[in-house]
């Protein structure tokens, strides 16, 4: 089936009652039959929901995996195939990851043993550098965030299997709409929902998704049930009902990034515009290879510095100075200001999560911020 329809049908059954949208089932625990056992598997909500459960048969489903695995955040995801990994375990990460990711691997697991380096992961023979006999682990983000760096998974994938690590993708940015990680060989995919599979900046959540339920991803599982970082029912079910316009929204917030960044491209107060689109991009063609289309994520540098940037932060009206991104509305970032001291981001960045408004307004509302920047 295509992905409009397994986006709004996978994982939900007939309700008994006919029910074309589910319940939310709240309950914490589950009757046991007269022989003591669960009648539909349900035990008890830390171990599993049937809200959970349709969540993730959905998710499993637009990213052509097997299984997944929901959490209460991305970062609770990321962090639990971290401590699916042994202490002394070596990971290969890049060096323009989530900002958090990259905390997570340096700040909290160096001192449980884990070994991190980070790499310019667009770079293949840097990568193959940084194999040690002890990775098990090559983490993947791509599009990367703020500065829209892509990797070649495929590329990646061979590299890393030669040296007996496993891949994981953060797919958060280009969503499976965009970008089918699996398909291209790696592992898991993984993503923080909060963004564009939630897409209504609602709900906090995570998922990853495995291509075989194999001894990693069960202990993934038994973090994740036993760890208890799970997302609540209703947050599930709000994912579910976010997930059912995915492809659409994806679509249309690509549409929207074209035209404001084909505006900024030839705006003279911005230095360099980061979108994979722009055949400019230093990994254009990578980026064309392997997404079907380059999602609603720029970043611009303005002229001007530090200054200048937080000037039209502060001086639009239809964008929002916000953190985030993916939900309908548009949001604008000076991102070293929220990265803090270890940042490597330039301090004249912006990062724009186009919304599916008006792409003429939008564009009118950044030519005034520009205008006196
Ligand atoms: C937001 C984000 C995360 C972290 O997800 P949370 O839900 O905030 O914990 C990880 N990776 C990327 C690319 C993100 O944008």
């Amino acid at each position: 089936m295509n992905l409009e329809t397994l986006a709004i049908h996978a994982g939900l059954d007939a309700d008994p009652v006919g029910a074309i949208v589910p319940p939310i089932y709240l309950s914490t625990t589950y009757t046991r039959r007269a022989d003591g056992e669960p009648p539909d598997g349900f035990v008890y909500a830390r171990t599993d929901n049937p809200n959970r459960a349709a969540l993730e048969a959905r998710l499993a489903a637009l990213e052509g995996g097997v299984v997944a695995a929901t959490f209460g955040s991305g970062s609770a995801a990321t962090m639990t195939v971290v401590q699916a990994l042994a202490p002394g375990d070596h990971v290969v990460a890049p060096n323009d990851a989530y900002f958090n990711t990259a905390q997570l691997l340096r700040d909290l697991f160096a001192p449980w043993g884990l070994q991190a380096t980070f790499v310019d992961m667009t770079d293949l023979d840097a990568v193959r550098t940084a194999l040690r006999p002890t990775t098990r682990l090559v983490w993947v983000e791509t599009p990367s965030n703020p500065l829209l760096r892509v990797t070649d998974i495929a590329g990646v994938v061979d590299v890393a299997r030669g040296g007996g690590a496993r891949v994981v993708v953060d797919n958060t940015w280009a969503t499976p709409v965009l970008q089918r990680p699996l398909a291209l060989g790696a592992d898991i995919a993984m993503h923080s929902t909060t963004k564009y599979l939630g897409g209504h900046a609602d709900v906090t959540g995570g998922a990853l998704v495995a291509r075989e339920d194999d001894d990693f991803f069960q202990r993934v599982r038994l973090i994740q049930r036993n760890g208890g970082a799970v997302p609540s029912p209703f947050d599930c079910w709000l994912l579910l009902r976010g997930i059912s316009t995915l492809p659409l929204r994806v679509r249309a917030h690509t549409e929207n990034a074209e035209k404001v960044v084909a505006f900024l491209s030839d705006h003279p107060k911005v230095e360099v515009v980061h979108y994979p689109g722009l055949a400019a991009h230093p990994q254009h063609a990578v980026a064309a290879g392997q997404m079907s289309g380059f999602g609603g994520m720029a970043s611009i540098q303005v002229r001007g510095g530090r200054a200048a940037a937080l000037r039209v932060a502060a001086r639009v009206r239809l964008f929002t100075h916000a953190t985030s991104l993916g939900g309908v509305e548009s949001l604008i970032e000076h991102r070293q200001s929220i990265e803090g001291p270890a940042t490597r981001t330039p301090d004249n960045l912006l990062r724009l999560s186009i919304g599916l408004e008006h792409p003429d307004d939008l564009i009118a509302d950044l030519a005034q911020a520009l205008e006196e920047a």
